[in-house]
């Protein structure tokens, strides 16, 4: 009966064109977190030794450093790389360890500040405490670095004579995008030079008939987004961080997102990148052609280094038309196992309009209720174990309709689905994206949390959970969310303090 009647109620909700659900940037815009203090947990730190490179000296004292995820050993494992040089990692799995400063790195001095103003102009050189202390703490507020000085370079050429001169003086840096990366590599582990990359935000040009955007590597997510709005086009990637976070960063992460399952990584859509070496070195990769057979293809390494290898100061992306009819479904299923094989229907039954396939468990649906303010319950009437957001992309609305009520039927019939409700406009649809993208949110606002980002086969993923929450009894939240589409589960594990 009770199938019956979210049939009913899927049926007699009219989906209408949901194109632009999610311009609706209010609620998107990435918040930071007002949560104070540091801790620095799963610190990994990858640093290049100057002593160790004998033959490659010019281009080893830019220093990235890069946070990950632990793997629960104290460890030193250096790793000879077979060119001179060698990277030394140190994982500590110690909650109030920090690694140690290496001091064959330099510390700034006045005469770097006069040569950086003589580059960048005063407006380029930032030493004020207060826009110090935002980019020095990453975005969960978890991780803090003492850095004196940031720079905010207005062009390739600039973040080149800053790199040649970071080298020259075995200064460290970090490069910076919109800091909302979740596992602290967007911010100094000491004293590094932060190199922010914001004030490279221009669109470069964009080709209508072949839907490729070059633009510079501070462009914010959103207002890509926004400008192939009005040319008919959308961004092969979308995650909840748009309101901040910059194409370089998405690059430098290879980020995922909400619609990794439609449009693939950006391993496939970056054509090219244009990226500036430790030692000022610009190394041109900026192809804008779908087919480019011609040699090593390079900008694979830069796509998810993590500023490892260098600035990304440019990229060249392949952008999808945008399509006329978008339709949003909020579900819920009483099983992961109902989960999986809702996901393998969908591919089945939807074919090439399924857009995106994402999940929430029941922890996270109580988080964001709880936390954030304005959302309601789309599926009152009870409780559920799971909850799945599925979209739908296509060029003809009756035809993508009647697709998707089918699919949703059947799988009610069946007993995949207990629940279900089809956002009747952009606002219900932005309420839904809402509930699902507001979870880092309300983790945050719930107190302490440790996040892990994992790819792992679907049919395994939430054995972890289990085995989590089997573990840490009552003494943790553990909160699972994520790209059920893609394999890519957002394991949290949250406490109050
Ligand atoms: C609410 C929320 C939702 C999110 N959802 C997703 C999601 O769905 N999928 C996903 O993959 N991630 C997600 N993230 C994580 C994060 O937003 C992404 O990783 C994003 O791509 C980071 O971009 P950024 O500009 O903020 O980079 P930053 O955080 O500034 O930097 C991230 C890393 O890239 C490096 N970097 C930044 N810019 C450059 C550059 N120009 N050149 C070289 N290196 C650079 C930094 O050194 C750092 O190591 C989410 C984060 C939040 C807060």
């Amino acid at each position: 009966m009770e199938n019956c009647r979210a049939a009913y109620r899927l049926l007699n909700r009219s989906s209408r064109n949901l194109l632009d659900r999610r311009t609706n940037s209010k609620f998107f815009n990435s918040v930071r977190s007002s949560n104070s203090g540091v801790t620095y947990n799963f610190t990994q730190t990858s640093e290049l030794f100057k002593d160790d490179v004998p033959y490659h000296k010019e281009i080893v004292s830019t220093r990235i450093c890069s946070r990950g995820y632990d793997n629960g050993i104290l460890a030193s494992l250096p790793r000879n790389q077979g060119n001179g040089f060698r990277i030394h990692f140190r994982n500590l799995a110690s909650t109030a360890s920090t690694p140690a400063r290496n001091h064959s790195f330099c510390m700034i001095n006045s005469d770097d500040i006069s040569y950086f103003k003589k580059i960048l102009g005063e407006k380029g050189v930032v030493q004020e405490e207060e826009k110090l202390d935002d980019a020095n703490t990453d975005w969960m507020r978890k991780y803090k670095g003492s850095s004196k000085l940031m720079l905010q370079p207005k062009s390739t050429q600039e973040v080149s004579q800053i790199l040649e001169y970071c080298n020259s003086r075995c200064l460290a840096v970090v490069p910076q995008g919109g800091n909302t990366g979740l596992v602290g590599g967007s911010v100094p582990v000491f004293d590094e030079v932060i190199i922010n990359v914001s004030s490279m935000n221009n669109i470069l040009s964009f080709d209508k008939v072949s839907g490729i955007l070059v633009c510079e590597a501070g462009c914010i997510l959103e207002n890509l987004i926004s400008f192939l709005d009005n040319e008919g086009f959308i961004m092969p990637l979308d995650l909840g961080a748009k309101g901040s976070c910059q194409i370089g960063g998405n690059v430098s992460t290879n980020a995922g997102g909400l619609r990794l399952i439609r449009y693939g990584s950006l391993h496939g859509s970056v054509l090219g990148l244009e990226a500036v070496l430790a030692n000022g070195t610009v190394l041109d990769m900026l192809g804008t052609l779908r087919k480019d057979n011609t040699g090593y293809d390079l900008k694979h390494l830069f796509i998810g280094s993590e500023g490892s290898l260098g600035v990304v100061t440019k990229v060249s992306i392949l952008t999808p038309p945008k399509l006329s009819s978008v339709n949003l479904a909020f579900l819920a299923c009483e099983d992961y196992n109902g989960c999986q094989k809702l996901l393998l229907e969908a591919k089945r039954k939807l074919g090439e309009i399924l857009s995106a396939f994402e999940f929430l468990d029941i922890s996270a649906m109580d988080l964001v209720l709880k936390h954030l303010d304005g959302l309601r319950d789309p599926l009152p009437s009870s409780k559920h174990n799971f909850y799945i957001l599925i979209e739908t992309t296509g060029s003809t609305e009756s035809h993508d309709k009647e697709k998707l009520e089918a699919f949703l039927l059947q799988s009610i019939e069946s007993g995949l689905l207990t629940d279900g409700v089809l956002a009747q406009d952009i606002n219900q649809a932005s309420a839904f994206w809402r509930i699902r993208e507001g979870v880092p949110e309300a983790l945050m606002k719930a107190g302490a949390v440790y996040k892990y980002d994992l790819s792992l086969p679907p049919e395994k993923m939430y054995d972890l959970v289990l085995e989590m929450r089997g573990r840490l009894g009552s003494v943790a939240n553990v909160v699972a969310y994520g790209h059920l589409g893609d394999g890519n589960l957002h394991l949290n594990i949250s406490t109050p303090q």
